[in-house]
């Protein structure tokens, strides 16, 4: 098929291929086809079964199959139903019965159609006015014996850029049909012995694209799934040994179990003590042995800052005095609150701890600079600012990066850089599916604190349909001296939504309630306004909290335990469950109230109300939104085609061990092969996901 002499193979340019112009191989080029892998790589939407004759008397009415039928033409005739339709009505018979056929506005047809020929004829039968009709089938003149295909008929499905070039669902058959006759697989990969991998590609190509049956066809796409998994997982690890240094794979090494001997006001549950202990082993220096790479998942409220303190003691205790620790947050209100309980739960170190903060005051910015160059400050919090240019750490062998799904990987490695390749414990708060943690965060090793520490009571979460409904809780919550929490996703009144803003809900709730003590916290305002404003609360001055999202992450006060969100359909459902942790702090009963204004109740919302479990959320989210969408913003720029898959974790760990059997154990040209096809499965985002992604 290539118009030069040599042999077809997935790798030949579908510009070579005959039939393909310049025109055609530039809309291919635009939906990024270059090669004859990636055509094969188009799935088929559905398959038409024509693989046997079906017989009118034994044709299903629905409409749910559409059958291959061989039959004599009676009588045609045409009639107008009103101006512009015309119907084309054709009688058939076959061995069975007889069967009326339609179409619509294709009058050639009365022209072209013989009576008493017989015809094969194609299509779905639908009951109109309780009488079986074949609707719009497609007809040939039956000139062979046989049309019954040996495969089932893939049916692909129509893409706009590729119409435009003339290139229909029908003309992609003929050309991915053609291909697969001349194709030689021997040719395409660099081995094509018995037991190979690249045979299962091949295989599975052909069964995607010709199955016998449909089960096949399922074989087939599970294979090339598994195939984009293993390209993701390549990817992973290459990403994990560009961090870390070292090509291993994540989640190998149990932990031996030991105690810890701070004191602390209240005992550690058996999931911050099974964390911790992975960690630590990690951070045991043995030979040769990569630095820590470590991601700890787990629910808000579960307690995630203790372990990483006592992580970063032991280290420093036991493993390392003379080493330093950056521990980096988000926001600068909650890398203070960090130093805060540091100082309070280990006051003796407070002397080695200090914040680096991008609004500090000059002066005491340097005087903290020089103490973290000089080693004399050992625990060192902030924000981003930990990574700017001046700072210049004496021996950074430890960084924890708080709520990590608000950093990018770039923030990460920024920081990475002021230590000669640091330990990394990433901290988050948005519990992921085990399968999605697999791809997503694969390149590194992950624990999860599953349980929160007792003497919580579980949130109660309602959806209201406006503010005033809420009204009641919210007196109620004050008359019981607890705090209520009311965040809105605007800061000022919009013209251009009705969104609820803070400043507007202030208004309204002084209006309301005239004797509450009422403030508001924006991004707008700047840290010490914010820090301000927080201790306030904290220190129970301030009974209704107006908020932005800025609430999201971190915020700690037990008293809170009354959360209101407005335009609760507007926020994703991670982030209302971020925003409903911020209350049931406490054994005192809690409640979250979405307010939506919407008159249907959304699926999301519902979920809410209906579990207080990060995990089932993420898991049932992932249903909802599909893989793609829950990777999130930060990731956006990340595209694979493994995401298109739904796989199970299982498998996803087959194909990680897969991947790094490639990368450790094949020859070269195998090696080589796969690093080629991964990085091209990435397309354009392949530099967002080694990079920033
Ligand atoms: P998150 O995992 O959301 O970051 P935090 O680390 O903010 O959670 O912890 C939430 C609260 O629980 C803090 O006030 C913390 O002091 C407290 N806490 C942590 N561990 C325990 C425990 N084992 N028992 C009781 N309270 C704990
Ligand atoms: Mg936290």
């Amino acid at each position: 098929m290539p118009r030069t002499g040599s042999a077809l193979t997935l790798n030949t340019s579908v510009a070579d291929l005959s039939g393909i112009g310049p025109k055609k191989a530039e809309a291919l080029r635009q939906v990024a086809i270059s090669k004859v892998l990636d055509l094969l790589r188009i799935t088929p939407a559905r398959y038409q079964d024509r693989t046997r004759i079906v017989e009118f008397a034994a044709a299903k009415c629905d409409g749910s199959a559409q059958g291959l039928f061989k039959a004599r033409l009676l009588g045609c005739k045409t009639f107008h139903a009103r101006k512009g339709l015309a119907i084309i009505s054709a009688e058939f018979s076959d061995k069975s019965g007889t069967m009326t056929a339609r179409w619509f506005n294709k009058t050639y047809l009365t022209r072209q159609l013989i009576e008493g020929k017989e015809y094969w004829l194609f299509g779905p039968i639908l009951a109109k006015a309780g009488k079986p009709v074949l609707s719009n089938p497609e007809i040939e003149a039956a000139q062979t014996e046989n049309a019954a295909e040996s495969a089932l008929t893939p049916v692909y499905p129509t893409r706009q850029a590729l119409s435009e070039a003339r290139i229909s669902p029908l003309v992609l058959r003929k050309l991915i049909g053609g291909i697969l006759d001349k194709i030689s697989w021997p040719d395409s990969f660099p081995d094509y012995s018995e037991k190979s991998l690249f045979r299962a590609i091949a295989e599975a190509l052909m069964q995607v694209h010709q199955p016998e049956n449909h089960d096949q066809a399922k074989k087939g796409s599970f294979t090339l799934a598994f195939f984009d998994q293993v390209l993701f997982q390549i990817g992973v690890l290459k990403r994990r040994e560009a961090l870390t240094g070292y090509l291993t794979l994540p989640d190998q090494n149990p932990a031996p179990e030991r105690e810890i001997d701070f004191p602390l006001p209240f005992p550690l549950t058996s999931a911050q003590k099974h964390v911790l202990n992975e960690i630590l082993a990690d951070l045991q220096p043995e030979n040769d042995k990569p630095p820590m790479n470590r991601l700890v998942q787990g629910d808000v409220g579960c307690g995630k800052t203790l372990v990483a303190f006592l992580a970063m003691l032991e280290f420093h205790r036991h493993l390392d005095p003379s080493s330093q620790t950056a521990f980096m947050a988000p926001t600068e209100v909650l890398a203070r609150q960090h130093l805060q309980s540091f100082v309070k739960f280990f006051p003796d170190f407070a002397g080695q701890a200090a914040i680096l903060t991008g609004s500090q005051k000059r002066g005491e910015r340097k005087q903290i600079e020089k103490g973290i160059a000089a080693g004399e400050i050992n625990f060192v919090f902030g924000t981003h600012a930990l990574f700017q240019e001046s700072i210049d750490f004496f021996d950074l062998q430890l960084c924890i990066i708080d709520e990590q799904q608000r950093f990018g990987v770039n923030h990460r490695r920024l920081l990475f850089r002021k230590g000669s390749n640091p330990h990394q414990l990433l901290l988050s708060a948005t519990p992921i599916p085990r399968t999605l943690s697999l791809t997503i965060f694969g390149d590194m090793d992950t624990s999860i604190i599953g349980e929160l520490p007792p003497g919580r009571s579980p949130v109660t979460t309602l959806i209201a349909a406006n503010l005033r409904q809420t009204l009641p809780e919210i007196r109620q919550t004050l008359e019981q001296q607890n705090k209520v929490y009311l965040v809105c996703p605007l800061i000022e009144i919009s013209e251009k939504t009705d969104w609820a803003s803070v400043e507007e809900t202030a208004d309204q709730m002084l209006d309301l309630l005239p004797s509450a003590s009422i403030a508001c916290l924006t991004g707008q305002q700047s840290w010490e306004e914010k820090e301000a404003i927080m201790a306030r609360f904290k220190a129970g001055e301030i009974d209704i909290l107006i908020a932005t999202t800025v609430i999201e992450v971190g915020v700690d006060h037990p008293d809170a335990t009354l959360m209101i969100i407005e335009n609760a359909d507007r926020f994703g459902l991670s982030q209302l469950h971020q925003l409903r942790g911020r209350v049931g702090r406490s054994p005192k009963p809690s409640r979250c109230i979405l307010i939506s204004h919407q008159e249907t109740e959304s699926e999301r919302l519902k979920l809410l109300c209906s579990t207080n479990d990060g995990f089932e959320l993420s898991m049932e989210d992932l249903k909802i939104r599909g893989p793609g969408d829950l990777v999130g913003t930060r990731q956006s720029g990340l595209s694979h085609p493994c995401f298109s898959h739904r796989i199970s974790q299982k498998m996803i760990e087959n194909a990680r061990r897969r991947a790094f059997t490639i990368l450790t154990e094949e020859k070269p040209v195998i090696r080589d092969w796969f690093m080629q096809q991964m990085i091209a499965s990435f397309a354009d985002s392949y530099k967002t996901f080694m990079e920033g992604g």
